[in-house]
């Protein structure tokens, strides 16, 4: 089995409801999204998924919340954009994007910095 990985960022505010302070005020983070794909055969070149297609496909789901704030987007009105409720948006959207794809997406990581992030995985 081969796992490969695409990490990409993007810039949003948002806050949590209910939480306290300070993260009940509105802030911001750049973002870093990380997802995981598996599979057990690679192409005649070697490749298991083509990053570039991979690192495209997350960018498109990514684009829908670049420099948003997140509590604004249709998606988390009633959720709260936390780190493991952006990642499990992330999964259930890329996911579709890559049907049909040699690769299976296996999780998605996101982090709110370098230290702390939530994956999500079904
Ligand atoms: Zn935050």
């Amino acid at each position: 089995m081969y796992e490969l990985h695409v990490t990409e960022r993007f810039s949003a505010a948002h806050h949590l409801r209910g939480y306290g302070d300070p993260c009940e005020q509105v802030h911001g983070h750049n973002w870093k999204v990380t997802a995981f794909v598996h599979c057990e055969r690679l192409d005649d070149v070697g490749l298991g998924l083509d990053f570039r297609t991979l690192r495209r496909r997350l960018r498109e789901v990514l684009g829908d919340l670049d420099h948003r704030d997140l509590n604004d987007t249709p998606w988390f009105r009633e959720t709260n954009p936390s780190a493991e409720h952006l990642a499990r948006h992330v999964f259930e959207r890329l996911i579709e994007r890559l049907a049909g794809s040699p690769a299976a997406l296996d999780r998605v990581l996101v982090q709110e910095n370098d230290d702390s992030g939530a994956s999500y995985r079904p």
